[in-house]
């Protein structure tokens, strides 16, 4: 649905320096030293565990949590001694919010009555607002009649109806099953288009992070591990931590051995050829990860390029437009194949098989030294 040209706006730049939040003295804090710069009118997802900081992060951008240290800027001013309402940002959470004995009206009407809105105006926004969200002839509704759904574009409408520079959501899909999730990830998605305002989403669920942003930060332990568009984030992951948390994939960690010119990855039971180009030098522990699409498999026979391990076939999971195949491996450890429909091999389970991949498929990573000895992972 269009936005009325009174209603656009490009959005304000968010920037975190160097913050920090401690909710105690003594261990690891919450959110450790981020920093992060979101363009104005850009959707950025905070991803990451339960537990990585995520949403105390959006509550210091928000104002309903206190930095520890560090910096928030908005539009290049510091906010930090701004109380909430005053930040102009608006904020979606995971369970609604809505004041439960207000009508969908009342709820999209509230933030303009705190305003001090003429009431003529307030009428026009909470209609307006209410026809954006596609709830046109819902606002007499209590939010008990509403479905989850419904709910949550009540709450977005009212998140939205006094025009902020930014809006915030904190896991907003995340009370709605699956198909309801996927549409309203497409709404999402329309909302930020037509509104033009700056968007900072959190999410645990990679594929709502993938499909909505245009740059996901990955959280770990409080700190952002990476931060890149969908499409980097997926094919050059930085980290063993980011290309196992966005994606599948199958890991083999080892220490790389050679020069320069051939190095190699020796593990426990297999030595695997690494693509040219690591930093990584010999002696150095590293992890290699595969994508579960390109890997290959066929009856053992011939040999083959790249990498090349046999094992045989446990389970073959049928996902409708996918099949998922686990190999168990000679030597031990697994690993998990995927072929698209219309691409299937002739795999049955049961066959003893040989798989293999090009070493252009190899991402090679430093290896994670917080982890055990070598292990194939699907
Ligand atoms: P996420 O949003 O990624 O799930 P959170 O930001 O909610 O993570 O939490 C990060 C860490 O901070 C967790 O260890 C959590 O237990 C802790 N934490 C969050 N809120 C509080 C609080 N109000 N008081 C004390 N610890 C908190």
């Amino acid at each position: 649905m269009p936005v009325p040209q009174s209603e656009r706006t490009t959005g304000a730049s968010i920037q975190l320096r160097g913050v920090t939040k401690r909710y105690s003295h003594d261990g690891r804090p919450a959110v450790g030293d981020v920093s992060l710069d979101v363009a104005p009118g850009e959707f950025v997802t905070l991803l990451g565990p339960s537990g990585s900081g995520k949403s105390t992060t959006l509550n210091m951008i928000v104002g309903f949590t206190d930095p520890s240290e560090g910096e928030i800027l908005v539009d290049g001013r510091a906010i930090n001694d701004v109380p909430p309402h005053k930040r102009d940002l608006g904020m979606v959470f995971q369970d609604y919010a809505l004041f439960p004995h207000m009508t969908a009206a009342q709820n999209i009407e509230f933030p303009l009555r705190y305003r001090k809105v003429p009431k003529a105006e307030r009428q026009r926004r909470v209609d307006e607002a209410l026809e954006f969200v596609e709830l046109p002839g819902y606002g007499g509704r209590l939010p008990r009649d509403l479905s989850g759904g419904e709910r949550q574009r009540v709450a977005i409408a009212r998140a939205i109806v006094a025009r902020p520079v930014a809006l915030l959501m904190d896991e907003p899909l995340g009370a709605l099953d699956k198909k309801l999730r996927e549409s309203l990830q497409v709404e999402i998605r329309h909302l930020h288009q037509e509104l033009g305002i700056t968007f900072v989403y959190v999410t645990h669920d990679q594929d709502e992070a993938l499909a909505l942003s245009d740059r996901i930060a990955v959280f770990n332990r409080g700190r952002i591990e990476q931060i890149a568009d969908p499409e980097t984030l997926y094919e050059r992951p930085s980290t063993l931590f980011v290309a196992e948390f966005v994606g599948e994939s199958n890991t083999f960690e080892g220490i790389v051995r050679g020069d320069s010119g051939a190095i190699r990855l020796e593990c426990e039971n297999r030595s695997l050829g690494v693509p040219a180009g690591s930093s990584l030098r010999s002696g150095d522990a590293a992890a290699l990860v595969v994508r579960p699409e390109h890997v290959r498999i066929r009856e053992r026979r011939e040999s083959d390029e790249g990498n090349v391990l046999t094992g045989w076939i446990d389970q073959i999971l049928y996902l409708g437009s996918t099949r998922s195949i686990e190999v168990m491996l000679d030597g031990g450890g697994a690993m998990m194949i995927r072929e698209p429909a219309g691409q299937w091999s002739d795999a049955e389970p049961g066959n003893t098989v040989t798989v293999s991949w090009d070493l252009e498929a190899s991402i090679l990573l430093p290896g994670d030294s917080a982890r055990g000895a070598e292990a194939a992972s699907p």
